[in-house]
Protein backbone atom coordinates (compact mmCIF):
# COMPACT_ATOMS: atom_id res chain seq x y z
CA UNK A 1 0.00 0.00 0.00
CA UNK A 2 0.70 3.74 -0.34
CA UNK A 3 3.27 3.96 2.97
CA UNK A 4 6.33 2.59 4.52
CA UNK A 5 5.32 1.93 7.79
CA UNK A 6 7.48 -0.86 9.32
CA UNK A 7 6.34 -0.49 12.81
CA UNK A 8 2.27 0.38 13.95
CA UNK A 9 1.89 0.30 18.10
CA UNK A 10 -1.77 -0.27 19.44
CA UNK A 11 -3.24 0.59 22.93
CA UNK A 12 -6.48 0.89 24.84
CA UNK A 13 -7.25 3.72 26.67
CA UNK A 14 -9.78 5.20 28.97
CA UNK A 15 -12.73 2.93 30.07
CA UNK A 16 -12.55 -0.71 29.02
CA UNK A 17 -14.90 -1.82 26.56
CA UNK A 18 -15.81 -5.28 25.31
CA UNK A 19 -15.05 -5.61 22.24
CA UNK A 20 -11.45 -4.44 22.84
CA UNK A 21 -9.37 -7.45 22.53
CA UNK A 22 -11.38 -8.68 19.15
CA UNK A 23 -9.85 -5.45 17.60
CA UNK A 24 -6.49 -5.70 19.52
CA UNK A 25 -6.30 -9.49 17.86
CA UNK A 26 -7.67 -7.73 14.40
CA UNK A 27 -4.95 -4.81 14.58
CA UNK A 28 -2.09 -7.86 15.23
CA UNK A 29 -3.58 -10.26 12.69
CA UNK A 30 -3.80 -7.27 9.83
CA UNK A 31 -0.43 -6.24 10.66
CA UNK A 32 1.02 -10.08 10.35
CA UNK A 33 -1.19 -9.87 7.02
CA UNK A 34 0.46 -7.11 5.54
CA UNK A 35 3.89 -7.92 6.70
CA UNK A 36 4.86 -4.99 9.46
CA UNK A 37 5.84 -5.32 12.58
CA UNK A 38 3.20 -4.31 15.65
CA UNK A 39 3.67 -4.00 19.06
CA UNK A 40 1.09 -3.58 21.91
CA UNK A 41 1.44 -0.91 24.23
CA UNK A 42 1.03 -1.62 28.16
CA UNK A 43 -1.94 0.66 30.01
CA UNK A 44 -2.82 3.25 27.80
CA UNK A 45 -0.56 6.25 27.60
CA UNK A 46 0.64 5.44 30.81
CA UNK A 47 2.83 2.60 28.70
CA UNK A 48 3.92 4.93 25.78
CA UNK A 49 5.41 7.27 28.78
CA UNK A 50 7.38 4.66 30.48
CA UNK A 51 8.03 2.66 27.60
CA UNK A 52 5.43 -0.39 28.61
CA UNK A 53 5.63 -2.38 25.35
CA UNK A 54 6.70 -5.78 23.25
CA UNK A 55 6.26 -6.98 19.73
CA UNK A 56 3.40 -8.95 19.08
CA UNK A 57 2.58 -11.56 16.92
CA UNK A 58 -0.39 -13.64 15.39
CA UNK A 59 -0.02 -16.13 18.14
CA UNK A 60 -0.08 -13.66 20.79
CA UNK A 61 -3.58 -12.95 20.64
CA UNK A 62 -5.04 -16.13 20.69
CA UNK A 63 -8.17 -16.98 23.06
CA UNK A 64 -8.56 -13.39 23.24
CA UNK A 65 -11.67 -12.62 21.07
CA UNK A 66 -14.26 -13.98 24.06
CA UNK A 67 -12.63 -12.22 26.79
CA UNK A 68 -13.83 -8.63 28.10
CA UNK A 69 -11.76 -6.10 29.25
CA UNK A 70 -8.57 -5.35 27.36
CA UNK A 71 -5.05 -7.90 27.94
CA UNK A 72 -3.09 -4.53 27.01
CA UNK A 73 -4.83 -3.24 30.03
CA UNK A 74 -6.04 0.17 30.28
CA UNK A 75 -5.12 3.72 32.35
CA UNK A 76 -6.23 7.08 33.17
CA UNK A 77 -2.86 8.97 32.51
CA UNK A 78 -2.50 12.74 33.92
CA UNK A 79 1.13 13.03 32.47
CA UNK A 80 0.10 12.73 28.77
CA UNK A 81 -1.80 15.95 29.52
CA UNK A 82 1.15 17.78 29.97
CA UNK A 83 3.64 18.04 27.28
CA UNK A 84 6.61 17.07 28.78
CA UNK A 85 4.81 13.93 28.95
CA UNK A 86 4.15 13.35 25.48
CA UNK A 87 7.94 14.27 24.96
CA UNK A 88 8.94 11.61 26.70
CA UNK A 89 5.93 9.18 24.89
CA UNK A 90 7.23 10.62 21.60
CA UNK A 91 11.08 9.66 22.53
CA UNK A 92 9.97 5.84 23.66
CA UNK A 93 8.35 5.63 20.53
CA UNK A 94 11.40 6.57 18.60
CA UNK A 95 13.56 4.07 20.68
CA UNK A 96 11.47 1.56 19.63
CA UNK A 97 11.28 2.15 16.21
CA UNK A 98 7.67 2.53 16.33
CA UNK A 99 6.04 5.09 13.12
CA UNK A 100 2.28 4.83 13.94
CA UNK A 101 -0.34 4.16 16.51
CA UNK A 102 -3.75 2.47 16.63
CA UNK A 103 -5.54 4.25 19.68
CA UNK A 104 -8.73 2.27 21.15
CA UNK A 105 -11.09 4.75 23.24
CA UNK A 106 -13.32 7.19 23.98
CA UNK A 107 -13.24 10.97 23.20
CA UNK A 108 -10.75 11.47 25.79
CA UNK A 109 -8.46 9.42 24.14
CA UNK A 110 -8.92 10.91 21.18
CA UNK A 111 -8.60 14.38 22.04
CA UNK A 112 -4.53 12.81 23.60
CA UNK A 113 -3.83 11.25 20.15
CA UNK A 114 -5.28 14.12 17.73
CA UNK A 115 -2.64 16.54 19.73
CA UNK A 116 0.06 13.87 19.95
CA UNK A 117 0.27 13.23 16.04
CA UNK A 118 -0.18 17.41 15.27
CA UNK A 119 2.37 17.72 17.85
CA UNK A 120 5.36 15.03 16.84
CA UNK A 121 3.98 14.44 12.98
CA UNK A 122 3.02 10.33 14.20
CA UNK A 123 0.33 9.20 11.97
CA UNK A 124 -2.41 7.83 14.42
CA UNK A 125 -6.04 6.15 13.72
CA UNK A 126 -8.63 5.83 16.25
CA UNK A 127 -10.93 2.62 17.71
CA UNK A 128 -14.19 3.85 19.03
CA UNK A 129 -14.22 1.68 22.30
CA UNK A 130 -16.77 2.80 25.19
CA UNK A 131 -19.92 1.59 26.33
CA UNK A 132 -21.60 4.64 26.29
CA UNK A 133 -22.30 4.77 22.25
CA UNK A 134 -21.38 8.21 22.92
CA UNK A 135 -19.05 9.29 19.68
CA UNK A 136 -19.74 11.07 16.63
CA UNK A 137 -19.11 9.33 13.33
CA UNK A 138 -20.24 5.61 14.29
CA UNK A 139 -23.15 3.79 14.32
CA UNK A 140 -21.86 1.51 17.21
CA UNK A 141 -18.55 1.66 19.83
CA UNK A 142 -16.91 -1.50 21.01
CA UNK A 143 -18.91 -2.28 24.10
CA UNK A 144 -21.96 -0.89 23.92
CA UNK A 145 -23.86 -4.15 22.52
CA UNK A 146 -22.42 -5.75 24.79
CA UNK A 147 -23.75 -3.51 27.60
CA UNK A 148 -26.69 -3.34 25.97
CA UNK A 149 -27.69 -6.83 26.68
CA UNK A 150 -26.00 -7.06 29.81
CA UNK A 151 -28.68 -4.15 31.15
CA UNK A 152 -31.86 -5.99 29.18
CA UNK A 153 -30.41 -8.94 31.33
CA UNK A 154 -30.42 -7.63 34.77
CA UNK A 155 -34.15 -5.45 33.76
CA UNK A 156 -35.73 -8.85 33.12
CA UNK A 157 -34.06 -10.43 36.53
CA UNK A 158 -35.45 -7.77 38.18
CA UNK A 159 -38.69 -7.63 36.69
CA UNK A 160 -39.35 -11.16 38.65
CA UNK A 161 -39.35 -9.54 41.73
CA UNK A 162 -41.16 -6.35 40.86
CA UNK A 163 -44.01 -8.49 39.36
CA UNK A 164 -44.09 -10.94 42.08
CA UNK A 165 -44.49 -7.76 44.74
CA UNK A 166 -46.22 -5.32 43.04
CA UNK A 167 -43.03 -3.25 43.17
CA UNK A 168 -42.05 0.28 41.30
CA UNK A 169 -38.07 -0.28 40.39
CA UNK A 170 -35.80 2.94 39.60
CA UNK A 171 -33.26 1.26 37.94
CA UNK A 172 -30.48 3.13 37.12
CA UNK A 173 -27.55 2.42 34.11
CA UNK A 174 -24.63 4.17 32.81
CA UNK A 175 -24.61 6.96 30.48
CA UNK A 176 -23.69 10.34 32.06
CA UNK A 177 -23.56 12.05 28.61
CA UNK A 178 -25.98 10.16 26.77
CA UNK A 179 -28.97 7.89 26.77
CA UNK A 180 -28.33 5.36 24.21
CA UNK A 181 -28.30 2.28 26.55
CA UNK A 182 -31.42 3.26 28.71
CA UNK A 183 -33.52 4.39 25.96
CA UNK A 184 -33.05 0.99 23.88
CA UNK A 185 -32.23 -0.85 26.86
CA UNK A 186 -35.41 0.29 28.48
CA UNK A 187 -37.20 -0.27 25.00
CA UNK A 188 -36.23 -4.14 24.99
CA UNK A 189 -36.47 -4.23 28.84
CA UNK A 190 -40.37 -2.99 28.82
CA UNK A 191 -39.42 0.22 30.96
CA UNK A 192 -42.53 2.26 31.81
CA UNK A 193 -40.76 5.20 31.44
CA UNK A 194 -36.85 6.06 29.96
CA UNK A 195 -34.81 9.03 31.51
CA UNK A 196 -31.66 10.43 29.45
CA UNK A 197 -30.31 12.73 29.23
CA UNK A 198 -30.92 14.27 25.89
CA UNK A 199 -34.87 14.52 27.14
CA UNK A 200 -36.28 17.10 29.80
CA UNK A 201 -39.13 15.07 31.77
CA UNK A 202 -40.00 16.17 34.75
CA UNK A 203 -40.66 14.62 37.85
CA UNK A 204 -44.26 15.55 37.07
CA UNK A 205 -44.28 13.37 33.76
CA UNK A 206 -43.09 10.67 35.54
CA UNK A 207 -45.54 10.36 38.39
CA UNK A 208 -48.18 11.31 35.60
CA UNK A 209 -47.14 8.44 33.84
CA UNK A 210 -46.83 5.98 36.84
CA UNK A 211 -50.18 6.75 37.85
CA UNK A 212 -51.70 5.91 34.45
CA UNK A 213 -49.79 3.17 34.60
CA UNK A 214 -51.07 2.04 37.35
CA UNK A 215 -54.54 3.01 36.48
CA UNK A 216 -54.16 0.53 33.29
CA UNK A 217 -53.80 -2.34 35.37
CA UNK A 218 -49.75 -2.44 34.99
CA UNK A 219 -48.76 -4.92 38.20
CA UNK A 220 -45.06 -3.78 37.99
CA UNK A 221 -43.24 -0.80 36.71
CA UNK A 222 -39.77 -0.06 35.70
CA UNK A 223 -38.60 2.97 35.45
CA UNK A 224 -34.96 3.21 33.68
CA UNK A 225 -32.54 6.24 34.40
CA UNK A 226 -29.47 7.23 32.73
CA UNK A 227 -27.33 8.15 35.55
CA UNK A 228 -26.47 11.96 33.70
CA UNK A 229 -30.50 12.04 33.57
CA UNK A 230 -31.42 15.67 34.44
CA UNK A 231 -33.20 14.95 37.06
CA UNK A 232 -30.47 13.76 39.27
CA UNK A 233 -30.10 11.43 41.75
CA UNK A 234 -32.15 8.34 41.37
CA UNK A 235 -32.59 7.67 45.08
CA UNK A 236 -33.53 11.03 45.53
CA UNK A 237 -35.43 10.89 42.38
CA UNK A 238 -37.31 7.80 43.85
CA UNK A 239 -37.99 9.44 47.35
CA UNK A 240 -39.40 12.40 45.65
CA UNK A 241 -41.50 10.23 43.67
CA UNK A 242 -42.79 8.10 47.06
CA UNK A 243 -43.91 11.60 48.56
CA UNK A 244 -46.43 11.89 45.37
CA UNK A 245 -47.48 8.07 44.97
CA UNK A 246 -47.63 7.03 49.32
CA UNK A 247 -48.82 3.81 48.02
CA UNK A 248 -46.32 2.72 45.65
CA UNK A 249 -44.12 0.32 46.84
CA UNK A 250 -40.37 1.44 45.33
CA UNK A 251 -36.90 0.47 45.36
CA UNK A 252 -34.43 1.36 43.86
CA UNK A 253 -31.27 -0.78 41.40
CA UNK A 254 -28.26 0.44 40.59
CA UNK A 255 -26.13 -1.35 38.13
CA UNK A 256 -23.16 0.05 38.48
CA UNK A 257 -20.01 -2.22 36.82
CA UNK A 258 -21.17 -5.01 35.55
CA UNK A 259 -22.07 -3.11 32.41
CA UNK A 260 -18.49 -2.57 31.74
CA UNK A 261 -17.90 -6.54 31.53
CA UNK A 262 -18.42 -9.59 30.15
CA UNK A 263 -17.72 -11.47 27.10
CA UNK A 264 -18.38 -9.59 24.29
CA UNK A 265 -21.69 -10.38 22.38
CA UNK A 266 -21.23 -11.30 18.63
CA UNK A 267 -21.66 -7.94 17.27
CA UNK A 268 -19.16 -6.27 19.59
CA UNK A 269 -16.55 -9.41 18.17
CA UNK A 270 -17.47 -8.37 14.41
CA UNK A 271 -17.41 -4.85 15.03
CA UNK A 272 -13.97 -4.71 16.72
CA UNK A 273 -12.50 -7.59 13.76
CA UNK A 274 -13.76 -5.33 10.98
CA UNK A 275 -12.44 -1.91 12.63
CA UNK A 276 -9.25 -3.55 13.36
CA UNK A 277 -8.32 -4.63 10.13
CA UNK A 278 -9.30 -1.18 8.86
CA UNK A 279 -6.95 0.86 11.25
CA UNK A 280 -4.51 -1.12 10.21
CA UNK A 281 -5.54 -0.14 6.37
CA UNK A 282 -6.09 3.43 6.66
CA UNK A 283 -2.55 3.40 8.20
CA UNK A 284 -0.93 1.62 5.27
CA UNK A 285 -2.97 4.50 2.79
CA UNK A 286 -1.21 6.63 4.11
CA UNK A 287 -4.12 8.49 6.49
CA UNK A 288 -3.73 10.15 9.88
CA UNK A 289 -6.10 12.14 12.24
CA UNK A 290 -9.15 9.64 11.78
CA UNK A 291 -11.65 7.72 13.79
CA UNK A 292 -12.69 4.49 12.20
CA UNK A 293 -16.35 3.44 12.15
CA UNK A 294 -19.30 1.61 10.99
CA UNK A 295 -21.79 3.36 9.24
CA UNK A 296 -25.11 1.72 7.73
CA UNK A 297 -22.94 -2.04 8.11
CA UNK A 298 -19.85 0.29 6.26
CA UNK A 299 -16.99 0.52 7.25
CA UNK A 300 -16.23 4.35 7.15
CA UNK A 301 -13.76 6.97 8.39
CA UNK A 302 -14.46 10.24 10.18
CA UNK A 303 -11.37 13.17 11.21
CA UNK A 304 -10.52 12.86 15.18
CA UNK A 305 -11.37 16.47 15.14
CA UNK A 306 -14.88 16.02 14.61
CA UNK A 307 -15.22 12.83 16.36
CA UNK A 308 -14.34 14.19 19.57
CA UNK A 309 -16.12 18.25 18.89
CA UNK A 310 -19.25 16.57 17.53
CA UNK A 311 -22.06 15.34 19.26
CA UNK A 312 -23.88 11.96 18.17
CA UNK A 313 -27.39 12.65 17.93
CA UNK A 314 -30.09 10.27 20.04
CA UNK A 315 -32.69 8.31 17.45
CA UNK A 316 -35.83 10.40 18.44
CA UNK A 317 -38.29 8.00 16.54
CA UNK A 318 -36.93 5.52 19.28
CA UNK A 319 -38.41 8.10 22.01
CA UNK A 320 -41.56 7.98 20.25
CA UNK A 321 -41.73 4.20 19.83
CA UNK A 322 -40.55 4.14 23.57
CA UNK A 323 -43.72 6.01 24.62
CA UNK A 324 -46.31 4.32 22.70
CA UNK A 325 -44.94 0.60 23.93
CA UNK A 326 -44.80 1.15 27.63
CA UNK A 327 -48.51 1.90 27.37
P1 LIG B 1 -12.03 7.96 27.30
O1 LIG B 1 -11.03 7.78 26.22
O2 LIG B 1 -12.76 6.70 27.62
O3 LIG B 1 -12.94 9.15 27.03
P2 LIG B 1 -10.57 9.57 29.29
O4 LIG B 1 -11.36 10.79 29.06
O5 LIG B 1 -10.24 9.19 30.69
O6 LIG B 1 -11.25 8.26 28.66
O7 LIG B 1 -9.20 9.72 28.50
C1 LIG B 1 -8.23 8.69 28.51
C2 LIG B 1 -6.84 9.29 28.53
O8 LIG B 1 -6.63 10.09 27.36
C3 LIG B 1 -6.57 10.23 29.70
O9 LIG B 1 -6.22 9.54 30.88
C4 LIG B 1 -5.38 11.03 29.16
O10 LIG B 1 -4.17 10.29 29.29
C5 LIG B 1 -5.72 11.13 27.68
N1 LIG B 1 -6.36 12.44 27.43
C6 LIG B 1 -7.64 12.79 27.64
N2 LIG B 1 -7.85 14.10 27.35
C7 LIG B 1 -6.64 14.60 26.97
C8 LIG B 1 -6.18 15.89 26.56
N3 LIG B 1 -7.00 16.95 26.49
N4 LIG B 1 -4.87 16.03 26.24
C9 LIG B 1 -4.03 14.97 26.31
N5 LIG B 1 -4.41 13.73 26.70
C10 LIG B 1 -5.69 13.54 27.01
Amino acid sequence: MGTNLNHIGVLTSGGDAPGMNAAIRAVVRACTHYGIKVSGIQEGYQGLIDGNMDEMDARSVAHIINRGGTILQSARCLQFREKKGREKAHDNLKANDIDALIIIGGDGSFTGANLFSQEFDIPVVGIPGTIDNDIYGTDFTLGYDTALNTVVEAIDKIRDTATSHNRLFFIECMGRDAGFIALNAGIAGGATEILIPEDNKTLDDVVNKLEYSRSAKKTSNIVLVAEGDQLGDTFKLAEETQKKLPDHDIRVSVLGHIQRGGNPTCADRVLGSRLGVAAVEQLLHGHSGIMVGLRNDTVTTETLHDAITKKPGINRNLMHVADIVSL
